[in-house]
Formats: structure tokens, C-alpha cells, sequence
């Protein structure tokens, strides 16, 4: 029998009255390996009656013992890391070493989470006039909500709940109801480490169930991360409704190669970066931008990539997987066509890729383009899958005025030996996360996750300071005590001052 997907509400694995179930494959198989249930209208109810109730406790509940349950619970995901990685990759067809990643990513935001004491620590000033103090406090908000992408199923709903929930609020998960399991792993660990009932709620479906999270005025914010058009229509529509809304959309994230860079280096980053985890990563490189004479390392970028073979996770061998559903890889290989018919140069066409012994998984394999021009769809559009884009210029200006006008702003990356222009890039560059000979920057937890442009709509970012600043409402007390009290306080009253 197929493994149905339980709901998780009041602290329990329940599983869901819904008619609607939606199919969970293996990308390399297209085996049902499990059914996720459209959580009914009552099943949400409960949802949010349990986290309106956890709250009331969780909120008194000293920040010292929420310290501690995240303590625990890092412990436990570190013990369980390679089991959930397993499963991790089962479903989404990641390489086990990619989902050995997405799950440590997570961990670590959840170790940032046991500092919740210092990060929550308010402001104070004395004598802001003549005996008066100003102090300020952070309190929790109530009843958050969380929708994750497919593409990182451990890592993203990890940079979620466990801050929000360290900072004092209860929290209501909508996962990706295409890799469900290991968010449901994720939940049952975290009971295991000792979360009290309520505090976390995982509920399954699609837009129904984001619908509910976005118009029930209780719940008081709303992360998402996910594509552009759902990102915006969850800001438009969060926003409508008042609340505070974090939203993480898509990318384009350019490689800028400078003629002084390492070229080896160069190649070597280049294509772990465009292919690795089959493109499907929000920080991958899907534009590389070649500098003067470095344009001619192309065709032995070509030859690297050609050299990079997909296969399934248990394949030590296999340098990425599957895309996560037959739609991706027919959307992705008929944006490889389109480039083609635009007139872009098809060094390595990755089209109906064929893994022995997989003949139905969704593979696509390693494509490059060179000679793309910024008007072609394969450069305006997320692709999403191992496809990578190369264009020429001849100056390092010339190279910030084309990222800039891209109206994405997630990652970049520039490859230089030259530290005037490395500082040049990074100082001009309309880019919330940029490296310098480090193709994937992104930031460790105590920074922010901080995409720009159309790749983040909102204000505050995840995780880091700015998460608990979004998790949290400031409260600034200022305040007096008169001296003609104390002796008014009757003859018992002997303290010196
Ligand atoms: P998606 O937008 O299709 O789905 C994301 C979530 O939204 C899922 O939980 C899904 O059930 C829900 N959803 C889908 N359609 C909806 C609708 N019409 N109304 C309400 N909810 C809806 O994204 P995906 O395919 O799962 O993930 C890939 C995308 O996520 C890519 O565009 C990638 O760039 C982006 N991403 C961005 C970041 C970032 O930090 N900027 C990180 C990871 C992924």
C-alpha cells in the first residue's frame, strides 16, 4: 500500500478525511511512493485553533527552555542527518551528497536559533531626560505561516519555523506537496526533541490550503519562497490582508569571469554551479558573462560540462539528478529549443537524455549556450533546470550595466584576480548576495538570506537578525519612578541610595 502523507496538528500524525490526494514520485521512476493529502477546510480549522492555543503557553515560556528545545533538536537532526537526507533524496532525486546539504543548511539555522536569547535582547537607554529610562522589548507575534518550494525541502521550511518559533510564536507549515516527506520527518523530530503541542502545525495541499493561510486574519505573517507569480500574488494578497509578508521568488544569477581570473578555477566552479542539483537551485548560475579575452574559454567550459553525467541518488557517480516532474523537463527542454530557434549557439544540448536502466525518469542533461543576447527568452526567463548561458562583453562596466538591467537581483559572482574591480562589482552591483571567486554566496545564518529585486518582495529577510525582526514586534517602554515614593512607603522602608 502506498505511504499517505499524515497532517500534523495538536501535537499529533493524523491522517487527513480529504477526497483529494496528490501522487509523490520518484523523479527517476516515476513510482508513487506516496500520497499528500488537500487538507480539508475542518483539518485547518483545527490547525489554527491548536497554534491560537500553543501560543497562549509558549509565550510565557521562558526564552532560556526555547533555547534549549532548539538545542535538542539541532542534536537530533545531527544524529538523524544521513536517514533524513535518504529520504530527502528519494523524493526529490538529489544526489545524496546535494541532500546531505540541503539538510546541514538547515541544522545550521536551527544552531542559530538556540542563540535566541542574544538575538531577542533589546535596546537601553537611562537618563533619555532627567530620570526617565527608554528600554526596549521584542515580543512574539502569535500564529505564523510558512510555504516552501520543492527544491530544497529540508533546508527552507528549517529557515522558517524554528526561528519563528524560538522567538516565542506557533507556527503552521505549508510544505511543497511535491516532497512532503521529509517535512513531515522534519516535524516528527522535532517532537522527538521535545516541542510542546501545538507550537508547530504541518498541513498538505496547494493553493486551497495557502489561500487559508493568507486570509485568516489570525495568522499575523506569511514566508514563502517559491516562484515569481506565486511570490507575488502571496505578497499582493498577504499584504491586502495586513499581514507582514516575506516572499522569495525566482532567479538569474550571473557569473561575471574576468580575463585575470584563475581559468581552471574558473571552469571548475562554473559547472558545479550552472548543473549541480540539475539547475534547480534558486543561487545557481544560469549566466555566465565573459570579459574581453576571457571569452575564448568557452569551448573548454563546453568540453567540462559535456563531461557531467546526471544519474539516480544511490549512483555515487551521478553528478546530479532527475528534475523533480515530467512538466519541468518538457518545460525546460522546450526553452532549450526556443533558445535555439532565437539563434543562440547550442554548444551542448542536453535534450532527450537517456540514463540506463532509468528510461522514465525526468532527465535533462548538461546544456550550454553561448552567443545569447539579453533579448533572447532563454535569457529573460528562469529556466530552473542545467542549462547555462553565455554572454560576451568587453569591459567590466559593460558587464555591471547588463546585470543591473536584469530585473532579477538574487546571487552574482564575480572571478578576478583584480581586487580593485572585485571592489568595484560589489560596490555598484544591484545584487543582494554576491561572490567574489565564490560562485554560490550564500550567506551562513547569521546573516540574512537577502535576494533583491524581483527575487524578494517584502522587507525583512530569512533568517539572521532580520527573521527575528520579522518574527517579532518591538515594544519601547520608557519610564519613571519618583523618589517621593520610597519614602512614602512607610517606616520599613530602609534602603540607602
Ligand atoms: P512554486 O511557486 O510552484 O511553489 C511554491 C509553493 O507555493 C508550494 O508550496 C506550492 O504548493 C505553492 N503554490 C503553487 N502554486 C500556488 C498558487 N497558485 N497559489 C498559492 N500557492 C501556490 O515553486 P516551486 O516550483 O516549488 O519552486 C521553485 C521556485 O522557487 C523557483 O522559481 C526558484 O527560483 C524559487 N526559489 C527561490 C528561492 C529564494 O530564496 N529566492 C529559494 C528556493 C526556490
Amino acid at each position: 500500500m502506498t505511504t499517505r502523507v499524515p497532517l500534523f496538528i495538536a501535537g499529533e500524525f493524523t491522517q487527513s478525511n480529504s477526497q483529494q490526494w496528490i501522487d509523490v514520485t520518484n523523479p527517476a521512476t516515476q513510482e508513487v511512493i506516496a500520497q499528500v493529502p488537500c487538507a480539508t477546510q475542518d483539518e485547518m480549522d483545527a490547525a489554527l485553533a491548536s497554534a491560537e492555543k500553543a501560543f497562549q503557553s509558549w509565550k510565557e515560556t521562558p526564552v532560556s527552555e526555547r533555547a534549549r528545545l532548539m538545542m535538542r533538536y539541532q542534536a537530533l537532526l545531527k544524529e538523524h542527518h544521513d536517514e533524513i537526507a535518504e529520504i530527502l533524496a528519494s523524493e526529490t532525486g538529489k544526489t545524496f551528497e546535494d541532500a546531505k546539504g540541503d539538510v546541514w543548511r538547515g541544522i545550521e539555522v536551527v544552531e542559530h536559533a538556540a542563540n535566541i536569547p542574544s538575538l531577542l535582547m533589546g535596546e537601553t537607554v537611562e537618563n533619555v531626560a532627567r530620570g526617565i529610562d527608554s528600554y526596549s522589548y521584542t515580543q512574539p507575534l502569535g500564529v505564523c505561516g510558512g510555504v516552501t518550494p520543492f527544491n530544497f525541502p529540508a533546508m527552507i521550511p528549517l529557515w522558517m519555523f524554528p526561528l519563528a518559533i524560538a522567538c516565542g510564536n506557533t507556527f503552521i507549515l505549508k510544505p511543497s506537496e511535491q516532497d512532503p516527506l521529509t517535512p513531515t520527518r522534519l516535524a516528527e523530530l522535532f517532537v522527538e526533541a521535545g516541542a510542546p503541542e501545538g507550537v508547530l502545525q504541518v498541513l498538505h495541499g496547494g493553493k486551497e490550503q495557502v489561500d487559508f493561510i493568507l486570509d485568516t486574519p489570525a495568522i499575523r505573517t506569511i514566508s514563502f519562497v517559491g516562484s515569481v507569480p506565486v511570490a507575488q500574488y502571496i505578497y499582493r494578497r498577504g499584504t491586502d490582508n495586513m499581514k507582514r509578508v516575506q516572499a522569495f521568488a525566482g532567479a538569474k544569477n550571473h557569473c561575471v569571469i574576468m580575463p585575470d581570473a584563475n581559468k581552471q578555477q574558473v571552469i571548475n566552479n562554473l559547472v558545479g554551479a550552472s548543473v549541480g542539483a540539475a539547475g534547480q537551485r534558486c543561487m545557481a548560475i544560469s549566466v555566465a558573462v565573459f570579459v574581453g579575452k576571457a571569452k575564448a574559454w568557452q569551448s573548454e567550459l563546453a568540453e567540462a560540462l559535456k563531461g557531467v553525467k546526471p544519474g539516480p541518488w544511490q549512483d555515487k557517480n551521478s553528478a546530479y539528478g532527475p528534475l523533480i516532474s515530467p512538466q519541468a523537463k518538457q518545460r525546460v527542454e522546450s526553452m532549450i529549443s526556443k533558445g535555439e530557434q532565437e539563434g543562440a549557439q547550442l554548444l551542448v544540448d542536453g535534450r532527450d537524455y537517456k540514463v540506463e536502466g532509468y528510461p522514465d525518469g525526468n532527465w535533462v542533461g548538461p546544456t550550454f549556450f553561448s552567443g545569447v543576447k539579453p533579448n533572447m527568452s532563454i535569457y529573460q526567463e528562469e529556466i530552473f533546470g542545467p542549462v547555462l548561458c553565455a554572454i560576451e562583453v568587453d569591459t567590466l562596466e559593460e558587464a555591471i550595466a547588463l546585470v543591473n538591467a536584469n530585473p532579477f537581483g538574487n546571487g552574482t559572482s564575480i572571478f578576478t584576480s583584480n581586487g580593485a574591480a572585485a571592489r568595484k562589482y560589489q560596490h555598484e552591483i544591484e545584487v543582494g548576495q554576491v561572490g567574489i571567486n565564490i560562485p554560490i554566496p550564500v550567506p551562513l545564518p547569521f546573516f540574512s538570506f537577502t535576494g533583491w529585486k524581483n527575487s524578494f518582495f517584502g522587507d525583512l529577510h530569512a533568517y539572521g537578525k532580520q527573521a527575528v525582526r520579522f518574527y517579532t514586534e518591538t515594544k519601547t517602554i520608557t519610564a519613571r519612578w519618583f523618589e517621593s515614593d520610597i519614602e512614602a512607603s512607610g517606616p520599613n522602608m530602609s534602603i540607602d541610595l
